[in-house]
């Protein structure tokens, strides 16, 4: 859908990704550091931030479906895209017309991309009980013979560093590593590099630090990603008692001038967003409930806010999650198809 004239817009930094992204490859010592770009790269654009990240080196991404593989158009030079949900036998004729391998995650897919030849990456559910063959299916001989380029596990409760979960599936996946020859192993997105060197192996996979959420390696800031701004579509003056949007759930105690501007929850801007936006330096207030297209901003100290200007809207991801009570990666995933987005 191509953006209108006052469509938001939506800028995506994506010399703070490749920042980012540097954190965590320093991080990962002398490791492969990858970058998950699932879900169209965290709903932020998956071929601007693959191209950016592989300009910076990073050589490895990691997508959930085949359809996101050919979405990515041309991989960079020097890419390698693995797929995370595997191959199901009826995508094994797509997967072999696309340039990435699966990560195998059940014994079934396993013995249908063995008849395929090609070399593939495997999954081990070490303890979080979503996808992968369990520890004993991948020692069993299931795996022998065939061209295994990764060994992955995936991390549970890398937001809670002292959950007792963390090391009991570190322990279990250096068990089976060490039985299951491999070229590579990987255990660590993000929250897993910012557990330390022990959680590393020979590759990690961050997805949600890449895009400025969650913890940072070693304590340190990420770079913030998103930039939102709204165009103003009208400027009004409530008197004192006069309420404003659904539900009048603000009521002027002071005359007011409430800016409403073209953004909303379709835009993925949350409902109990507690936000603000900022109109020539000066803070400006949510006021009132996100309606789906719309919301106010208290302009009544921003004389520069007035119909056809445009206001930057405060995206933390943080406090917004703290806000809404969404996750970082619903409210990065749930940014809308609406935007004028661009890039750089
Ligand atoms: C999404 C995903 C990642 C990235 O996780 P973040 O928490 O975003 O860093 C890594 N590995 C797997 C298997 C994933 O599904």
């Amino acid at each position: 859908m191509p953006a209108s004239p006052l469509s938001a817009r939506l800028h995506v930094d994506t010399a703070a990704i490749v920042a980012n992204w540097r954190r965590f490859a320093v991080a990962s010592g002398p490791a492969d550091c990858g970058a998950a770009i699932k879900a169209d790269g965290y709903g932020l654009g998956a071929r601007p931030v693959l191209a950016a990240l592989a300009a910076a080196g990073c050589r490895d991404a990691f997508v959930a479906h085949w359809d996101e593989v050919a979405a990515l158009g041309p991989l960079p030079e020097g890419v390698r895209v693995a797929v995370l949900h595997g191959a199901a036998p009826a995508e094994i004729g797509m997967a072999m017309t696309l340039p990435a391998r699966p990560v195998l995650v059940t014994a079934a897919q396993v013995a249908a991309w063995r008849a395929t030849g090609r070399p593939c990456d495997i999954m081990v559910d070490t303890g979080m009980n979503r996808l992968g063959l369990s520890p004993a299916e991948a020692v069993s001989g299931l795996l022998d013979g065939l061209a295994v380029d990764t060994l992955h596990s995936h991390l549970a409760c890398t937001e809670e560093p002292l959950h007792p979960l963390n090391a009991a599936q570190r322990a279990v996946f250096a068990d089976v590593a060490a039985r299951v020859p491999a070229r590579r192993y990987a255990l660590a997105n993000s929250g897993g590099v910012c557990l330390g060197p022990d959680y590393v192996f020979g590759l990690t996979r961050p997805g949600i630090g890449l895009y400025g959420g969650g913890a940072a390696p070693g304590g340190a800031r990420l770079d913030p990603v998103v930039q939102l701004s709204a165009p103003v579509l009208q400027v009004r003056d409530v008197p004192p008692g006069g309420g404003v949007g659904y539900g009048a759930s603000f009521v002027a105690a002071r005359p007011t001038r409430v800016a409403v501007v073209g953004l909303g929850y379709a835009d993925g801007y949350p409902r109990s967003a507690a936000g603000f936006g900022v109109v020539d330096g000066v803070v400006c207030p949510l006021i009132g409930r996100v309606s789906m297209d719309l919301t106010t901003f208290d302009v009544t100290d921003a004389p520069a806010a007035r119909e056809g200007s445009w206001i930057d809207v405060g995206f933390d991801l943080a406090a917004m999650a703290a806000a809404s009570g969404r996750s970082q990666y619903e409210l990065l995933t749930g940014l809308g198809r609406r935007y004028a987005r661009t890039y750089r």
